[in-house]
């Protein structure tokens, strides 16, 4: 029999309604009574790190998470991770780059309907996701409304309904119809790689038309790196020339610059446009296809990393298990 762990961390799933309002308190084993039928083919211990709505969630618990699996990762063979909905996505891509290449599942789910409520996609969603903590799958994934999908790739694109995550540049890896997992493709894997820490100072800011050149600014000195979500397939606002001195200035001090989109499918090419042409020349660095969670959060995992200006971008566009599909790809 296989096993494994059980990490619940709050959100909704574990929520109950106090003075009218949800809030986590149900701990894992709680949550794990709700799905007895797990018990016939798992064995299953459960732990609680702490008991937060997502809202709360920082960097600080991602790296307990992390270390959490790490320090448990031999006596078991697979985990999953009970979540809140609203950072999930922040968590999956942490994990995926704190815990690269991992052999073993590393499961994220949750719910939009606290287990206790009498319509509730909570315990679908947990059975599903021992289901695929069982598996062959591996590397760490998100397992919600019947899709398995990569934990870099995995976005909540809707607040309310029980289809809330989809990975907009990326195909589900598998999905789980009627208690039957059907695996469409294992994406391989390279050697294991555990980290422990993330570099905290990274900025995202999102543009507007009417974004001040002094909000920018302010970013790119607080912070040692940025993302900026920009519009279309990219591009900086020229605002007299603002934008552009206040990026290329960071540039040539040796902060990475990440441009991304607030468009959701597709990614950015900033090569069409006058907006974006002469930026890569500078040294900026182009999201791509990836998601503005994974950009940010690979950044805080190179940062942590190194120093050195060349080495931050030779990681950044090497994909750690197709958090990016390489720009070769995507400019055919
Ligand atoms: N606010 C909740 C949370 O993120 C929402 C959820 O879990 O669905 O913890």
């Amino acid at each position: 029999m296989k096993k494994i762990l059980f990490i619940g961390t709050g959100g909704t799933i574990a929520s109950e309604l106090s003075h009218g309002a949800l809030s986590p308190s149900l701990d894992a084993s709680q949550l794990l009574c709700q799905i007895p039928e797990v018990s016939g083919y798992c064995s299953v211990d459960a732990v609680q790190p702490f008991s937060l709505d997502s809202t709360n969630i920082t960097p600080a618990h991602w790296q307990i998470l992390a270390a959490k699996i790490k320090e448990q990762y031999d006596r078991y063979d697979g985990f999953v991770i009970a979540h809140g909905t609203d950072t999930m996505a922040y968590t999956a891509a942490a994990l995926s780059y704190l815990l690269q290449n991992s052999e073993k599942p590393i499961i994220l789910t949750g719910a939009q309907k606290p287990i206790g409520f009498e319509s509730t996609d909570s315990k679908q969603n947990l059975s599903d996701s021992f289901l695929c903590a069982c598996s062959e799958l591996h590397g760490v994934l998100v397992v919600f409304g019947g899709q398995v999908l990569l934990g870099s790739r995995a976005r909540k694109i809707r607040s309310k309904s029980y289809f809330a995550f989809e990975s907009p540049n990326y195909p589900p890896i598998a999905s789980v119809q009627n208690g039957r997992l059907v695996v469409y493709f294992n994406p391989t894997l390279g050697q294991p790689r555990f980290y422990e820490r993330l570099e905290q100072s990274v900025g995202l800011l999102k543009l507007t038309p009417a974004t001040d050149a002094a909000l920018l600014h302010y970013m790119l000195s607080h912070y040692k790196a940025l993302v900026i979500e920009a519009f279309g397939v990219g591009g900086l606002p020229y605002r007299n020339g603002e934008f552009r001195r206040e990026v290329i200035a960071a540039l040539k001090a040796g902060k990475p610059v990440v441009l991304t989109t607030q468009v959701q499918s597709e990614g950015t090419d900033l090569s069409v446009y006058e907006v974006g042409k002469d930026l890569r020349g500078f040294g900026v660095l182009e999201a791509y296809d990836m998601t503005p969670e994974a950009a940010f959060t690979k950044l805080m995992w190179i940062l942590s990393v190194t120093d050195d200006p060349k080495e931050q971008r030779r990681l950044f566009y090497e994909s750690v298990w197709h958090d990016i599909l390489p720009p070769k790809e995507i400019e055919t």
